[in-house]
């Protein structure tokens, strides 16, 4: 997989594009004025690893809490700013660390101005988000991926007429293949980094495997920098998912990697409650996501001696189910033969050791 050659943008003190790390973020699902329930959100987010977030500035005393809950959290902090140029004033002088803007809602140019020339000042970068169901309908009559590059071009060039380059694009749309195709068109035009995500995604299960497509599908052909799964679900939900997502893909790697086989009729052993079971310890006992850029390594727990061994070869630590016990591997070598009673706690011990 090549990843794109974006250019790096700065937002607080991370770095998104370029061959940094693809940045997780995420949005908090509260009313940000209630200080006490947005910082705990973003409190949990940092927990679960994620590294940027954005909170809904919907008012001017929204944009006023800025200051005090970046006081109280360490990731850095988006506005996401709709129809008031004041508002995105107030959000910049309050130390916001990156602005989303939807330009087209901001109908006053001269006001749009104020406020790119602003953020130039202060050296804050804005992610300019055209979306499907907001694009201009009296210009783009439908919101296929033509129109929504043509659209977000028109703001580039209004932002770089000001000088202005601490761009980062979003194009999104419900619609997987329009939202590839959009950003397939886009990398052609312009190397600002793409922030990806597949918007009003749904609730889980359903919006879980429509983002781990259309982000997977983006991710693989190199086009994310940074991204947002948009769930109908609590955020720290999303982190999970965005981690989950990129790790099954290799791009960003916490620590072990469960390879466990279906089972059928060959497997001799309960291997469902075993791996859950496993499962369960290992998030337990380890918090993966603050492990990040630790090497991944593989663990495998496989249900027979037919196509077991071979998995459990190639993993770190492994083991291939026989009837009431398992050969244990390490680094590609058996170890021992184990009981059945012994596997959770005989694979914990060994990560240990490699952790
Ligand atoms: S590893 Fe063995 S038990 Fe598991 S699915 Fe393959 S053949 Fe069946």
């Amino acid at each position: 997989m090549k990843r794109r050659n974006s250019r790096k943008i700065k937002v607080g003190n991370l770095v998104i594009g370029g061959n940094s790390p693809i940045i997780i973020q995420s949005m908090t699902k509260t009313d940000t004025k209630d200080l006490k329930a947005t910082i705990n959100q973003i409190k949990e987010l940092e927990d679960v690893g994620c590294e940027l977030v954005r909170v809904a500035l919907v008012d001017k005393e929204a944009a006023l809490c800025i200051s005090k809950i970046k006081k109280e959290v360490k990731i850095p902090i988006i506005g996401d700013v709709h129809f008031s140029s004041e508002i995105a004033k107030i959000a910049l002088e309050e130390g916001i660390d990156k602005i989303r803007l939807n330009p087209g809602n901001i109908r006053n140019q001269n006001k749009l101005k104020k406020v790119i020339i602003l953020a130039k000042k202060l050296k804050v970068p804005i992610r300019i988000g055209v979306n499907a169901g907001s694009l201009n309908k009296k210009k783009y009559s439908l919101p296929t991926p033509k129109n929504l590059v043509s659209s977000a071009l028109e703001y580039i060039s209004f932002f770089e007429d000001l000088n202005f380059f601490d761009i980062i694009i979003s194009l999104k749309a419900c619609d997987i293949y329009t939202t590839i195709e959009a950003y397939k068109l886009m990398e052609r035009k312009t190397d600002y980094p793409f922030h990806i995500g597949i918007t009003e995604a749904g609730i889980p299960n359903y919006g879980l495997i429509k983002s781990a497509v259309g982000c997977g599908i983006l991710a693989f052909l190199g086009l994310a920098d940074t991204i947002r799964v948009s769930l109908t679900a609590p955020p720290v939900e999303e982190v999970i998912a965005a981690y989950q997502i990129l790790k099954a893909l290799s791009l960003r790697n916490y620590g072990p990697e469960i390879i466990s086989c279906p089972t059928c009729g060959r497997c001799r052993i309960d291997l469902f409650p075993i791996v859950a079971e496993f499962n369960k310890e290992l998030q337990k006992r380890y918090s993966f996501f603050k492990l990040n850029n630790l090497n991944s390594f593989k663990v495998a727990l496989m249900g027979c001696e037919v196509n077991g061994p071979g998995e459990a070869k190639m993993a770190e630590v492994g083991i291939a189910c026989g009837k009431s016990g398992a050969v244990l591997f390490k680094k590609g070598k058996i170890v021992r033969k184990i009981h059945e009673k012994e596997i959770i706690e005989t694979l914990l011990e060994e990560i240990d050791r490699v952790i």
